[in-house]
Formats: C-alpha cells, structure tokens, sequence
C-alpha cells in the first residue's frame, strides 16, 4: 500500500459540501473530488446525543485542539473517498452550513453569525490527511484495523464494508434510514438501532435464514432489494395475523426464525391471541419471552416457558403428609403405584426416590400451588410426563 501524508484547510475540505437530510449522510467535499461517506461507510453518528460530539469537534478547532489524523483513499482516477474521519468531516461541513450551533460567551452562534475572526479561524485550520493507495483488500482490511479508534464498527457495518456494492447502498436506503415512516412499526418486532444497521442485519437474517455474510457475498451486484424487503414484510404481516394483542417481549424475538418453521402451519388468530393473554398473566410463566414460540409449536414444549417448580419445603410437607397417610392405610405412598397390582402397592419410597408433580396439570390451568401437588415415585412420575 503507498500512502503520502497531506494538509487540507477545513475550508478546502468542506468546499461543495452538502448534506442529505433524507440519507442523514455528508456527501462530498473537496469541491466535489472526495466522497465523504462512501456507500460502506456509516451513517453520521455525531448528532445524536443533541449533537453532543458535533459539537465538540467544532470546540477543537476554535481552541486549536488537534483533530487527529483522517485517512483517504486515492481511487485509480484520482478521486478520494473518506475511510476514516468521515464523522469529523462532516460535523465540520455541517457547521460551516449552518445546521447547528456552538456557544460563544454563553450564547448559540451559527457559523455564519460568528465574528468575522473566529469564522477565518475555523475555514483556515489546517488537518492532516494520509492518503493512501492498494488493493481493495489492503484497504478493506486497513480500514478495519484503523477504525477500532473512534466508535468501533459492529459486525453488520463490517459486514456492510466488505461487501459493499448497490445491494448494500439500496439495503440501507430501507432498513438503514431512520426517516423510513416503517420504523416505528417494526421496533415493536426487532431490537436495536437503525443507525447501528440492527434493522438491516434483522432483515438480512431473515432473509438469508441465518446464512448473512453467504447472502450479501451472493447479492453483492444486486441492483434491486425485492427479496430482502418480501421477506421481511412477510414475516412481520404473519406476526401482526397471528397475535394481536402487543407485548414488549415481542420485540426481538426470532421472528424470521418462527415463520421458517411455522408458517405453513394454520392457526386461529382469536385463540393465539387469547392463549398468549392467559399465558402472559399466569404467574407460574417465568420466562415471558417464550410464550409465543410455545404457542407456534403447538403448546406442547413447556421447556421454552421455564414454569415454575414445587419449591423443597413444599415437596417435603406434601411427602409427609402423604407417607404418614400411606402408613395408615397400608398401601404405597405413591398414590399410582398404591392402586397397581404389583409388588410396589405397598413400597414407601424415601423423599429422595419421589418427585413433585401437578395433579392437575398446569398446561390444563393447574397451578404452582401445595393444593394441587403430589409426590409420585420417579416412575410413574415420568411415565405421566407433562399431559
Ligand atoms: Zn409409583
């Protein structure tokens, strides 16, 4: 890789800068010659938080703080694209275009409502650059490594990096936009952050059914996203069918995993819907998020609710009662094996060979409670298993 150390003024560096509102991206400076935000790049970061570190780097420059070094990328025809200070680049083309203010002796000033001095100040400070030159892989991978400073890069942005191409600029147009009237739809479904690409990796995943990086490596030339977007709005429409009542554990559920095995399956919407209200409120349910892949997979999996258990002191004061009633009545304290016909009517078990189990199952609306428990000696408790 060659690379040459150079020095830009701010103000050459923001000349023609311009910012796209709707892509929330700087896009050119240089008059033109460098790309800010190349389509691997990220989205602008720096105004959120009230534009916390906009600002701040604006504050650098009035106070001659160094910036740090940015680094470019010198394409065969000469062009430049940004490969790191992209966030500063355009904090600075932000200001110097009016679109936030910093304080001044306690009051907001607008590049263009500064003193003339301070003005010429900022446009006049000069930042280093490197600008290098290799292979895609060299820079690719560089880039990697120099963008652990700053805010690192997630995996999906990576991801975004590598395989950047039309797919990739399309896919992020959707799923990457935070102006996208859908998301407020969709976070009910998928967690995360649309900036951080939460959203596209969500719809990636669904999508490609797991197998991501295989996908986008696949589509990577794609010019159209018709798949991508089938998939995802599929997959959310079969949630919204099948229950309609909404809970906060819905969202970031796998739901893409869900509709690949179940739905080809019928289901009554009404009773979805009810079924998942009686679960959500029963107090044995300890784990709320698996209510509806329980549900999907046809009520019969109370692993995934992780239901809560007889307690020991519970099980101890049902064992004694029992056994001492066993005793009494000279049969087995096991109340299945006492009505067998076999050498164990009469066994008393210790505590230790007996198990809790619901006399009315719980799965039919029994409930976690020392009235609807019975001990049952290990066998038959797990012939009768969970009916
Ligand atoms: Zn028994």
């Amino acid at each position: 890789m060659h690379t040459e150390l150079k020095q830009y003024t701010v103000a050459e560096l923001c000349e023609g800068f311009v910012y796209n509102e709707l892509e929330e991206k700087g896009l050119y400076g240089l008059s033109g010659k460098l790309t800010i935000q190349p389509e691997y790049q990220r989205n602008y970061l720096y105004a959120e938080d009230n534009g916390r570190k906009e600002v701040a780097v604006v504050e650098s420059v009035l106070k001659q703080y160094p910036l740090g070094l940015l680094y470019f990328n010198r394409l065969p025809d000469g062009r430049l694209e940004v490969l790191d200070g992209q966030q500063r680049i355009t904090s600075l083309g932000r200001f110097l275009t009016d679109k936030f203010s910093v304080m001044s002796n306690e009051l907001p000033f607008r590049f263009h409502a500064l003193p003339k001095d301070k003005q010429m100040l900022i446009e006049n400070t000069s930042l280093l650059v490197y600008e290098c030159e290799g292979t895609e892989s060299e820079i690719k991978q560089w880039f990697q490594t120099i963008n652990i400073a700053g805010i690192p890069l997630n995996p999906q942005e990576e991801l975004n990096a590598v395989y950047s191409g039309p797919f990739v600029t399309l896919a992020r147009s959707v799923f990457s936009n935070s102006r996208n009237a859908n998301v407020q739809k969709w976070s009910a479904y998928v967690r995360g952050a649309v900036k951080r690409q939460d959203f596209l990796h969500t719809a990636l995943d669904w999508v490609s059914h797991g197998q991501v990086e295989e996908y986008m490596q696949a589509h990577r030339r794609d010019t159209q996203i018709d798949e991508l977007q089938a998939q995802f709005e599929d997959v959310i429409a079969w949630v919204e069918s099948l229950f309609t009542d909404h809970y906060n554990e819905m969202c970031g559920q796998p739901w893409g995993r869900y509709y690949d095995n179940y739905h080809h399956q019928p289901y009554d919407h009404k009773a979805m819907t009810a079924q998942a209200a009686t679960l959500m409120d029963d107090p044995c349910v300890k784990n709320r998020k698996g209510v509806f892949e329980y549900l999907l997979g046809g009520a019969t999996d109370t692993r995934l609710l992780d239901v809560r258990v007889f307690d020991e002191a519970t099980k101890r004061r049902v064992y004694r009662r029992q056994t001492e009633e066993a005793r009494h009545a000279g049969v087995s304290n096991c109340p299945l094996c006492a009505m067998g016909h076999e050498a164990h009517r009469t066994k008393i078990y210790k505590e230790s060979e007996m198990e809790a189990d619901h006399v009315a199952a719980w799965s039919r609306g029994g409930q976690t409670t020392e009235d609807n428990c019975q001990m049952l000696c290990r066998t038959h408790n797990r012939a009768k298993g969970n009916r």
